[in-house]
């Protein structure tokens, strides 16, 4: 049973009506990966058996007439940097190829606790570094709109899940980009919540000030319900914002007209994709016709954003990973010289090129002498960044900007260019230094029917009201424009 032509909503309600039983459908879902992903390798574990039980445990219910949970037998994906317990976790990478965690991370137990079956664990980048999924110490994922592609990264497993119908929701993590990026490549939503509004609990720390789980669907009506479910405060995580959460699928249909829409003028960058650009225009041109008040604005301190990330992410990324030393976790080598040369040897099988290249960059940004001139200096320009954003938000509710400044590249493109690969972040990376919530949706597709993602941008905690201004750009056909 391919999902692509289905919804999560629909699905629930099929269930409760006795039209399908979830054992059939997700028995039909493992078919459909059988044929797909061998293609498109989205998934590193698939957890057939544990998912075939859940689905008996809904289809139980429905024959005893009890309610159904909102999510109740809806097939889900996991980036495999979360923890579900038992399940191997790897976060594509070698150093944790044999890590079994004891615990399961809150967003997961959430979506569980609200009926959603995990149907497996996704390829990534390894340890969520990188644009493309490349990285991955496993394999590479292939974007299922055209096998010669990345899917974006580094929750490209997620992504093309949900785009490739084996999945009807995912979860991926944003750090810079990585829910936003692979939404616009496969062509699918993808939203990166408030800093703080949904539990790291149990998500593999990358750069601990920039983290957040965000979801993949292939409507934002479904986003809502996936929001409602896994945002909130949780006391394992100290950074847990302790806000409340709106009804979200209530406030889908609130009017637009008089919205202010801010279009930074940063964001239109010289050798930019002429046919992004196109859509991003078109996109809108389209919000105009709903009543909208577009506006350029000024977001000053753009240019400085993918230095200031790549400082601040590499320099937590080497605090963070210290952790992978062959005691603790997962892969250890012998090391025949001792506990340093066990350290070093493991660390060297375990960790790619691009998690070597963060450590080393990271470590040297926060090293005596050095601290003052980069890190530093980093976290004040992430101030000025903030205060951009701040300025702005007097002035208009929401900031439309592209996701990214291409289409999906080809696999292998980037991959002798790190820096090539960092610019692909150069639009997302900003949300995350400021903690802002940012959407990216499905805004047509180019003459090689590549989709185009548009990202809109709220301030903190605007969740509801970001996705009100996507829900009905979907609702005016601006998926398809
Ligand atoms: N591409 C960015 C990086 O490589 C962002 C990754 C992410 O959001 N996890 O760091």
């Amino acid at each position: 049973m391919n999902l692509r032509n289905i919804t999560a909503d629909k699905l629930v309600a099929l269930y409760r009506n006795g039209d399908l039983t979830a054992t059939e459908v997700i028995q039909g879902v493992f078919e459909e990966i059988e044929q797909t992903d061998k293609d498109v390798r989205a998934f590193i574990t698939l957890m057939r058996d544990r998912a075939l039980e859940d689905a008996r445990r809904v289809d139980a219910k429905v024959a005893a007439g009890e309610a159904l949970e909102p999510l109740a037998g809806v097939p889900v994906a996991i980036k495999d940097n979360m923890a579900v317990r038992d399940v191997l976790t790897t976060c594509g990478s070698r150093i944790l190829e044999n890590y079994i965690p004891p615990y399961t991370a809150t967003a997961v137990e959430r979506l569980r606790s609200a009926g959603a079956i995990v149907v497996g664990k996704t390829n990534m980048d390894e340890f969520a570094m990188g644009s493309s999924t490349e990285n991955s110490g496993f394999f590479v994922t292939r974007n299922p709109n055209d096998l010669t592609r990345v899917p974006g990264g580094s929750s490209g497993g997620s992504a093309a899940s949900v785009a490739g119908g084996m999945a009807l929701l995912a979860l991926g993590s944003d750090t810079g980009g990585s829910v936003r990026t692979p939404a616009s490549f496969c062509g699918v939503v993808g939203i990166k919540p408030t800093y703080g509004r949904v539990s790291r609990y149990g998500l593999v720390a990358f750069a601990s000030s920039l983290d957040q789980i965000g979801s993949f669907s292939k409507t934002v009506h479904e986003s809502a319900q996936v929001l409602e479910v896994i945002c909130g405060f949780d006391h394992y995580d100290s950074t847990s914002a302790d806000t409340a959460v709106d009804e979200f699928v209530k406030g889908l249909d609130l009017p637009v007209k008089q919205i202010r829409i801010g279009v930074p003028k940063e964001y239109f960058v010289e050798g930019m994709d002429a046919e992004v650009k196109a859509k991003i225009q078109s996109a809108i041109r389209l919000y105009e016709s709903l009543g909208c008040k577009i506006e350029e604005i000024s977001l000053p301190h753009t240019e400085y954003a993918v230095a200031t990330y790549y400082l601040i992410a590499t320099a937590e990324a080497s605090s963070n990973l210290a952790r992978y030393d062959g005691v603790r976790y997962g892969l250890r080598q012998a090391g025949n010289g001792g506990l340093q040369e066990m350290y070093r040897q493991t660390r060297m099988a375990g960790f790619g090129q691009e998690v070597k290249r963060r450590i080393l960059l990271g470590t040297y940004a926060l090293s005596a002498g050095y601290y003052d001139a980069y890190y530093l200096k980093a976290l004040k320009v992430r101030t000025l960044i903030l205060q951009d954003f701040q300025k702005a938000f007097e002035r208009v509710d929401v900031i439309l900007t592209p996701t990214a400044p291409t289409v999906a590249f080809k696999i292998g493109e980037k991959t002798e260019d790190p820096l090539a690969m960092y610019l692909s972040d150069i639009f997302t990376i900003t949300c995350n230094l400021a903690g802002l919530p940012g959407i990216s949706v499905p805004c047509g597709r180019n003459s090689e029917s590549l989709p185009v993602g548009l990202q809109l941008i709220a301030n903190h905690f605007q969740e509801g009201l970001l996705l009100r201004v996507a829900h009905q750009f979907e609702k005016a056909g601006g998926f398809l424009l």
